[in-house]
């Protein structure tokens, strides 16, 4: 049985609830997040190497040259990656780990792992998005009207993704998600060494007839 951890990528518009989401998943099941690197500034109680790493654009673009990102990419003005090293290495374990990151780095790791799991997370109706980037309290105007003018980009597409689940109920999407992961765990391609044996098995038993 293939023991190799599930690798899924959430995205979903900014203000979609993907923070909570992901968190509740963290609280409540064994699952490891990939904390990413990025050169936007900390918002107010965000810690260096909790939320994210803060890099200045030369250190980022260091990572970049020494090829230490899975995927990387610009969002609304600063750069957003994911680390390679303790993603591969916590997958190697077993771990089922999550990547919390946008749509053009999610596409790209389809391209290079693309037995990963692509969920789409999305609030039920469009002016929920623009009420919860507000709610936060932490956004310029500025930066809500590039994040919306992102989503609507984003939308294009969004067919491109595996699974598209709606934030709507909290225990909801993530009891959704969650049966996505184990439902993969379940795929007769990571269950081949499996089959072999009970082909295996089989065959033993019937020579003995
Ligand atoms: P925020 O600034 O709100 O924390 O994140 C902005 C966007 O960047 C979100 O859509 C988030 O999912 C995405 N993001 C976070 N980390 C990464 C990453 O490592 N790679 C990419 N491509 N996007 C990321």
């Amino acid at each position: 049985m293939s023991d190799k951890g599930v690798l899924t990528v959430i995205s979903g518009f900014s203000g979609a609830g993907k923070g909570t989401v992901v968190k509740q998943l963290l609280d409540k099941y064994d699952y490891v997040l990939s904390i990413s690197a990025t050169t936007r500034s900390p918002r107010e109680g965000e810690q260096d190497g909790r939320e994210y790493f803060f890099k200045t654009k030369e250190e980022f673009e260091r990572m970049i040259a020494e090829h230490q990102l899975i995927e990387y990419a610009r969002y609304v003005g600063n750069y957003y990656g994911t680390p390679k090293e303790y993603v591969v290495q916590q997958l190697e374990q077993g771990k089922d780990v999550i990547l919390e990151i946008e749509m053009q780095g999610a596409l790209h790791v389809r391209e290079i792992l693309p037995e990963a799991n692509l969920i789409f997370l999305t609030p039920p109706a469009v002016d929920v998005l623009e009420n919860r980037l507000r709610g936060r309290g932490t956004e310029t105007e500025e930066v809500i009207r590039n994040r919306m003018a992102r989503a609507k980009e984003e939308c294009s597409y969004m067919e491109q993704y595996d699974y598209i689940v709606v934030n709507d109920d909290l225990d909801t999407c993530v009891n959704e998600v969650h049966g996505i992961i184990t439902s993969e765990h379940l795929k007769m391609r990571r269950r081949l060494e499996f089959v072999t044996n009970i082909r295996e098995d089989l065959q033993g038993l019937m020579k003995g007839e």
